[in-house]
């Protein structure tokens, strides 16, 4: 845990006691800050207080003697409209904050020149902090990792000058950081999303931008125009900045070139590391991944052999076009956290000779938006309440069965991969969310896993 002095003495209200919230709390309480904690939830007000937090109702508090609110991210702090908290904290002229915020405070009060590696973009954040954090274990340094992936970061071991900490920020973690300067800032990319929560595209961009623009140094992905942007408003700025893209790059920074990664800085452009064969880092959108992890391992000093070494040892995260196993030639892979038709585009792109499980609670525009990858399916396996609308896009050109569940979905797609002539690849990547049949994603992916797991002649992965 990081206890958190720079409160200590002085009064703070919390509100949002999930996770990331009861984590806080507790390191509020260890250092020394008098915290009042609230929940819309009586069962987490009772979890907290049983772990001796104080617990009360924030709108019976005496605003004036309140130091700072503390807000979950996952609570509306300006769109579509401030939670009850927020306008109460507003209305006091009280600043409201978030467990980044308290870490970055606390940093700065006990090590200032801890290196913080901050990573965000609309997608592949957590890809991204997991392989920097891998990459950088690997290399022997010690490494914390959390924030909006695992750990909360107040769990973590507090910064120290030869700590790592590696953390994924969210858009509503930033949003609640206004004191965020990491040694180095990552910032993927930009597509429309949580626009409900940000009002506008180019509030939530300016928000994006807020974790590279006091960096040390901002790595920039500079793939969409937005970002590009803020590559250009940064530079600006006078921030020194290394942009990773997919494309060629012309200036400092990691591009990938189809596979391989390559170097830039001054006038040297040196290939690096060869992303082929890299199971847990298939397709376009995990190069621009690798290209940060890249330039964030140089920037820190990490030789090419131990980068190298890193990549080829990443294990991937679960549900990410995740290898299960393999029966034979045909490949099994879990891309669960596939809940929209974007993210699974990218899988689609990654493979070949594809048996599709897809189907859930289905997202507007449903999959019409991957027609052009239908010539790559074999056939697909429908589940879950969007079978029937999928099968009307599908129509005639993929073949497809309405399996309905996914134990059914695995069976026959298991049974037609053996039927198949060459390799094959069963892919579970739903385009849907999962609350139809299933808890969240995880749930799903989990299950899947299971099920592959006991068909006949599975070789597990790593096997
Ligand atoms: P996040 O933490 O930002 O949600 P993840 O690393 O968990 O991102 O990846 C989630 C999904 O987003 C992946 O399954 C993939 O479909 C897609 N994705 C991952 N990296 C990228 C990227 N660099 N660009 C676009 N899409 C990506």
């Amino acid at each position: 845990m990081t206890p958190v002095t720079t409160f200590s003495g002085k009064t703070l209200a919390l509100f949002g006691l999930g996770g990331s919230g009861l984590a806080t709390a507790l390191a509020l309480k260890e250092g020394g800050a008098h915290l009042i904690a609230c929940d819309d939830n009586p069962a987490k007000m009772a979890e907290a207080a049983a772990k001796g937090i104080e617990t009360g109702d924030l709108r019976q508090l005496d605003w004036s003697k309140v130091s700072a609110l503390v807000l979950s991210p996952g609570v509306p702090l300006t769109h579509p409209e401030p939670h009850w908290s927020a306008k109460l904290a507003k209305a006091a002229g009280v600043a409201i904050i978030g467990d980044i915020e308290l870490f970055c405070r606390e940093r700065a009060k006990i090590a200032p020149n801890a290196p913080f590696i901050a990573i965000t973009g609309t997608n592949g954040k957590s890809t991204t902090t997991a392989l920097v954090a891998h990459i950088l274990r690997e290399a022997g340094r010690d490494v914390q990792m959390g924030g909006n992936i695992g750990t909360a970061i107040l769990s973590l071991e507090p910064p120290s000058d030869d700590r790592i900490h590696v953390i994924e920020c969210s858009s509503f973690q930033i949003d609640l950081a206004p004191s965020l300067a990491p040694t180095i800032g990552v910032h993927l990319n930009l597509s429309p999303d949580h626009i409900d929560r940000h009002g506008t595209m180019e509030n939530y961009a300016a928000i994006k931008e807020r974790l590279v623009a006091k960096a040390s140094l901002a790595i920039i992905g500079v793939d969409d125009p937005m970002s590009q942007a803020i590559a250009e408003a940064c530079e600006a700025k006078g921030v020194n900045v290394a942009r990773i893209s997919v494309e060629p790059l012309g200036v400092k920074g990691v591009f990938a070139d189809g596979e391989t990664l390559v170097g830039v800085a001054g006038a040297d452009a040196a290939p690096i590391a060869h992303l082929s064969g890299i199971g847990s880092l298939r397709g376009a959108h995990n190069a621009q991944n690798a290209a940060a992890a890249v330039a964030v391992a140089l920037a820190l000093n990490v030789s090419p052999d131990r980068i190298r070494s890193g990549l080829g040892t990443f294990p991937g995260l679960p549900h990410r076009m995740e290898e299960v196993g393999r029966i034979g030639s045909t490949l099994f892979i879990n891309d669960s956290k596939a809940t929209n038709a974007d993210s699974t585009e990218k899988a689609l792109k990654s493979f070949d000779n594809i048996l599709w499980i897809l189907g859930g609670k289905a997202k507007e525009g449903g999959i019409e938006p991957l027609r052009d990858y239908f010539p790559k399916i074999r056939k697909a396996y429908l589940i879950g309440a969007a079978a029937e609308e999928f099968s009307q896009t599908l129509g005639g050109d993929v073949p497809h069965a309405l399996s309905g569940t996914l134990d059914k979905a695995v069976e026959e797609a298991a049974r037609d991969a053996a039927a198949m002539e060459g390799p094959a690849v069963v892919l579970l990547s739903p385009a849907c969310a999962s609350y139809d049949q299933f808890a969240n994603y995880e749930v799903r992916g989990n299950q899947f896993r299971e099920l592959v797991r006991t068909l006949p002649g599975l070789e597990a992965r790593g096997a």
